[in-house]
């Protein structure tokens, strides 16, 4: 294998991972580590779609440090790692500082331990690969490419909270998330929809066990249905979304909670798991016949259709509505009740092209074109880690 680029995104319960080669930038290998937490899996593939290799780690604990390590163990065994010219990761906070991917030394490492506070569920498992990496490779480059980044140029209106200044100053402010999706969905708007409704008002909905809205105008973030944290907007997987500070409040009063039990509330035991009692997972909630799943689909998907309401208000129309993520690109069921929903806004969604998955969904008549992008953190990854290190041709 030639010159290669590692990439890592370490999600809530999976670590994605994908080897490129460097030039040109095309995808050599992928693969996941899937059931972090409980029954821990490693997969990787070629890109032919090779098994390469597919073991069980774990049953019942496995955590992200150990797939790592078998990963970089395998990695090297392969040799794979000798070639290896620089490693991209997906990091889920930039605070303030961080507007741009980040070619990662000790001081930018330290600053993203300081924001882990503000990502949880997230930061520690980013910093962890970094940290695993820079043990067995410690010359090898690592670049940071951050999900608030894409965000950063919101209006200052979209990205305040009614808090005195001071907190405000501090930086306890909207950040929003998932940028690293919403830039490369943007990044391929253009092919996919044309350049004129590419540069035109367009929301897109990134459905994942984490999940997120996005407004685009011409390509760039002006709105985002999360917040100060990952845990703002919709409801997703084990997640609450946005609820009323004031629920926090009688937690804390009339329950007794403290903030470690809050924090594990509203963080994994919320949003789809919490609602139907039976699942995060979409795939079970849309199988299973109990009341409760249906009850947890349909607040998932009247969410979506509120933020939808004010992320159009916020872009003052709508030309295009895009899905996105495992979701927004495989679960046909509700991107057709979404669009049941948004009758409001014109939107009309083709019930075959909807089973196909599309790419385009909706109706010729449909006031808004609704879209199915697959996307593609990792690559987006790839082309920051490229650019920053100078290793594209
Ligand atoms: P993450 O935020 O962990 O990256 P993904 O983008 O992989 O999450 O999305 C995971 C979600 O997508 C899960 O709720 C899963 O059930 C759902 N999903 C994946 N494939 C399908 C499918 N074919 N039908 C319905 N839901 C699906």
């Amino acid at each position: 294998m030639s010159e290669s680029l590692l990439v890592l995104n370490s999600g809530s319960s999976s670590i994605k991972f994908r080897l490129f080669s460097v030039t040109p930038l095309e995808l050599q290998a992928r693969g996941k580590v899937t059931g972090i937490g409980g029954d821990t899996h490693l997969q990787v593939i070629d890109s032919a779609g090779k098994t390469l290799l597919d073991e069980q780690l774990s049953a019942g604990a496995g955590d992200h440090q150990q797939a790592l390590d078998r990963l970089l163990s395998w990695g090297e065994q392969q040799g794979l790692m000798a070639e290896l010219q620089a490693a991209g990761h997906r990091v889920v906070h930039g605070g303030t500082q961080f507007h741009q991917p980040m070619a990662v030394d000790e001081a930018v490492l330290d600053h993203l331990k300081q924001l882990i506070p503000l990502a949880p569920l997230h930061q520690p498992h980013n910093i962890a690969g970094i940290e695993a990496l820079a043990a067995r490779l410690p010359d090898l480059p690592q670049v940071a490419c951050f999900d608030t980044a894409f965000h950063a140029a919101q209006p200052p209106v979209a990205q305040a909270l009614a808090l005195p200044r001071q907190f405000s100053d501090e930086g306890i402010r909207r950040y929003g998330f998932h940028g690293l999706s919403y830039e490369y969905i943007a990044s391929v708007l253009p092919e996919t929809l044309g350049v004129a409704k590419a540069s035109g008002r367009v929301v897109v909905a990134h459905l994942g066990n984490g999940a997120s809205m996005c407004a685009l105008h011409d390509g760039r973030s002006v709105a985002s249905t999360m917040g100060f944290t990952a845990l703002d907007g919709l409801p997703m997987g084990t997640r609450c979304g946005s609820i009323d500070p004031g629920v926090v409040l009688y937690l804390i009063s009339e329950h007794g909670l403290g903030v470690d039990a809050v924090n594990d509330l509203l963080y994994h035991r919320s949003g789809l798991l919490g609602v139907s009692g039976i699942s995060n997972d979409m795939r079970e909630l849309l199988a299973s016949s109990h009341a409760h799943a249906a009850e947890a689909i349909e607040l998932f998907v009247y969410r979506i259709n509120r933020e939808l309401g004010s992320l159009v208000a916020a872009l003052g129309g709508l030309d295009a509505l895009v899905f996105t993520a495992g979701i927004g690109e495989h679960a046909a069921p509700v991107r057709a009740q979404v669009g049941e929903l948004a009758a409001w806004a014109g939107i009309c969604i083709d019930p075959v092209a909807n089973q196909n998955h599309g790419p385009g969904i909706s109706t010729p008549d449909s006031a808004a074109e609704v879209w199915v992008i697959p996307t593609n953190e990792e690559r987006m990854i790839a082309q920051h880690t490229c650019r920053i290190l100078g290793l594209s041709a």
